[in-house]
């Protein structure tokens, strides 16, 4: 079977060195076994993604030499889509509305004597509207109180899963350890997790490629992959890049960016050289 890789960047800033790193994994992969390399732009957050990003991007990653098959996806262009993919997880009872500020959230927290933080390091959800009775949720709504839609993960997982990393080799799931994250958000009828895992099985996503950062996040996919009946694809999560200092490069790192490289006259030969 031939395989499918992808680059699915979030145009919020300018490509650095480690998206040259991602991009360059995934497309050598892909075109080392004659499969297929996708670019996606995951642009589903209203107030951090903008099109020059999106220009950038295309610029910087032809400068580098990369190509990809067939069009770029834009995930801004079907939130339709992710919205069928909750209706359809809420007419399971598997989604509840949740209207919680993040100060209500970070307030809940601060008082409760247990505040767990889930595998990427952000804090669990209390729970605190999942337990809200039909009547109190439909009033909230009635009033317009905004809200977000929450997995209620405890109901959602019915049995043991696991997911196959290309180096770790099978590796058991532990999707609980979220708590009930957000599926749609206020702002979005969408959220980074639906979209990705929608859009790799659409897309036919043989092996995802990415960032060790995006790891604890795949425990958490792989159960909406078997929620909704979504083919799994195999994991290779690559090392990140870090600046002398050993720090993760970042949007912030300004002089690491690809633009600023290719503008002090650096090559893209020695990029790729760089980054192998
Ligand atoms: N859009 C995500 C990011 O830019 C990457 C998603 C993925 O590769 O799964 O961090």
């Amino acid at each position: 079977m031939s395989i499918v890789t992808r680059f699915a960047p979030s145009p919020t800033g300018h490509l650095h060195l480690g998206h040259a790193f991602s991009a360059l994994t995934a497309w050598r992969r892909a075109r080392a076994a004659g499969g297929r390399f996708l670019l996606r732009f995951e642009d589903i957050d209203p107030g951090r993604c903008r099109p020059e990003y999106a220009a950038g991007i295309v610029e910087d990653l032809s400068w580098l030499g990369i190509d990809w098959d067939g069009p770029i996806r834009i995930q801004s262009e079907h939130l339709r889509d992710y919205g069928a993919v909750l209706d359809a997880l809420s007419e399971r009872g598997l989604l509840y509305p949740c209207f919680c500020t993040r100060m209500d959230i970070a307030r809940e927290i601060e008082a409760s004597a247990a505040a767990p933080h889930a595998p990427d390091g952000s804090p669990v959800y209390p729970g605190t509207c999942r337990g809200l009775s039909a009547d109190a949720r439909a009033a909230r709504i009635a009033a317009g109180v905004r809200f977000a839609l929450r997995l209620d993960v405890e109901r959602a997982v019915s049995g043991p899963l696991s997911y196959e990393d290309e180096t770790d080799g099978l590796v058991r799931c532990d999707p609980m350890a979220f708590g009930d994250v957000v599926l749609g958000r206020k702002d979005a009828p969408a959220s980074y997790h639906l979209c990705v895992t929608h859009d790799d099985a659409l897309q036919g996503v043989t092996v995802v490629t990415r960032g060790e950062d995006l790891r604890p996040a795949t425990h958490l996919h792989r159960l909406l992959q078997a929620l909704m009946g979504w083919a799994a694809p195999v994991y290779a999560h690559h090392r990140l890049l870090t600046d002398p200092s050993g720090r993760r490069l970042a949007k912030r790192d300004r002089a690491a960016t690809l633009r600023d490289l290719r503008a002090s006259g650096v090559s893209a030969g020695a990029v790729r050289a760089m980054l192998e």
